[in-house]
């Protein structure tokens, strides 16, 4: 097997492997051994400290009460199913690490918590299918403030005709990476796009959604331009969501809609049980869901209402303002899937799906309720009408967000202590950092993290 894919690296002249991480700040990072070395990479991996996961998104310094410092050191060890040739940079290849201490998996590793919560998923017969849907910014690769690379509005064809080679150039190299590429339209900032990828099971979601950001990132670079997936670049302008789309199965089978209704299921609603105490879950968890959802003190600029970002915890068909959205199909089955708003490129995707999941498993646990559909937009409500409907503004502030995991036993127990501790230092020092910054700083700090 080693050999095979040894062959296989040699024949396409690959120099180097990258084994890639996704850190708690959600920067994706990678350490490259030579192909000389292959044979000692194969099983342990390359090594990395311990205090890798407790970086905060500003500087390479620990974060204070990470329980994490600078001894210690873990194995990155490939997953090698995930080997990848670059398109962009076909003499290196990339493969996902897993970070193993002492011959087992680490509890700080953010690729093992996902799998634990799609293995606890699976206690419940449940699989669950996910799909990332990015919005990024193409900029201009000026000094100082940045400026969008074209000035067009939504699905503009002009912004196709002037972006053509570059988004042909990006799902070529996804398709290469054998990542299906389904829709692609200009978004409505200038500058501003989005592909969309096709529903996979949750790990290689994960696993897509960092391939995704550096391949968009890597081909900007060779178009001259500059890519940033960053929550809000411009005020006045369209925030950049990565809307978490999910769908639940059992036994092979989209359990999302309820062909058969029940006694259980006496609403005129074709969700499933399961879905409506999944979805349930969700909104229960949602605030704290957010500090790993929408993670960056950046992420609160995007989420306002009216800006299709999700700001009220609702649920609604087809409803562009409400947390999370049911769409329908043209045709039945429908629905086929649901859509959490509140996420964007900011999270580290393991994290963020992996609490999503924990998050619903507790409403399916619970038998949680789910409420009636929000029909409207929640944001032309009244107060007390919101209050009525128990539809809650969402945290404004990342602040706000970290209280509510700080208290969510659920989520903290799901991380587990010492990855819970880690998140949460990680975050804090960000948050402590950032609080009062104007937008300008903060974009200046963090345009080219994300
Ligand atoms: N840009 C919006 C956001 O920040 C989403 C627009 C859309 O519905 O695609 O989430
Ligand atoms: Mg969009």
């Amino acid at each position: 097997m080693s050999s095979e894919v040894l062959e296989f690296l040699k024949d396409a002249g690959v120099q180097f492997v990258r084994v890639l991480w996704c850190d708690n700040a959600n920067i994706i990072r990678g350490k490259a051994f030579h192909l000389n070395l292959f044979d000692e990479h194969w099983e342990h991996g390359i090594g990395i400290s311990m205090a890798q996961q407790a970086i905060p998104a500003l500087y390479d310094a620990v974060a204070p009460n990470s329980g994490l410092g600078p001894v210690g050191e873990v194995w990155l060890v490939p997953d090698w199913s995930t080997l990848r040739i670059l398109p962009y940079a076909p003499t290196h290849a990339r493969v996902m690490g897993n970070m193993i201490h002492q011959g087992h998996p680490w509890l700080f590793c953010p690729r093992h918590f996902l799998k634990r919560m799609i293995a606890a998923a699976k206690v419940e017969g449940l699989d669950v299918m996910a799909a990332f849907e990015n919005e990024f910014y193409l900029l201009q690769q000026n000094p100082g403030d940045p400026v969008p690379a074209d000035d067009t509005v939504f699905a503009s064809t002009l912004a196709m005709d002037l972006n053509q080679e570059i988004i042909d150039a990006i799902a070529h190299a996804l398709i290469s990476q054998k990542i299906a590429v389904e829709r692609y339209y200009p978004e409505s900032g200038p500058g501003q796009h989005e592909i969309s990828v096709r529903y996979t099971q949750a790990l290689q979601a994960a696993d897509q959604q960092i391939a995704f950001r550096e391949t968009v990132r890597a081909i900007a670079l060779r178009h001259n331009l500059k890519a940033s997936f960053l929550p809000k670049i411009f005020a006045d302008k369209a925030g950049n969501g990565c809307h978490l789309h999910l769908s639940l199965w059992r036994d092979g089978k989209n359990i999302v809609n309820s062909l058969h209704p029940t006694p259980h299921t006496p609403h005129p609603t074709p969700l499933s049980p399961t879905a409506q105490a999944f979805i349930a879950g969700i909104l229960e968890h949602l605030p704290a869901l957010m500090a790993l959802t929408t993670p960056s003190s950046n992420s609160y600029r995007r989420i306002h209402p009216h800006f299709w970002s999700g700001a009220f915890r609702a649920w609604g068909w087809d409803n562009r303002e409400a947390a999370v959205r049911v769409p329908s199909n043209p045709v039945p089955p429908s629905p086929t899937h649901f859509e959490l708003k509140t996420v964007d490129a900011s999270a580290n995707p393991y994290l963020a799906l992996g609490a999503v999941i924990a998050a619903g498993l507790d409403g399916i646990q619970r038998g949680l309720e789910l409420g009636d559909p929000v029909t409207v937009d929640p944001g032309t409500l009244s107060e007390a009408e919101r209050q009525a409907g128990r539809m809650d503004r969402l945290p404004t502030h990342l602040g706000e967000a970290i209280a509510h995991l700080s208290q969510d036993k659920i989520l903290l127990d799901a991380l587990g202590p010492d990855l819970a501790q880690a998140y949460l230092a990680v975050r804090r020092t960000e948050w402590e950092a950032l609080k009062d910054a104007e937008l300008s700083e903060e974009v200046s700090l963090l345009l080219d993290r994300y």
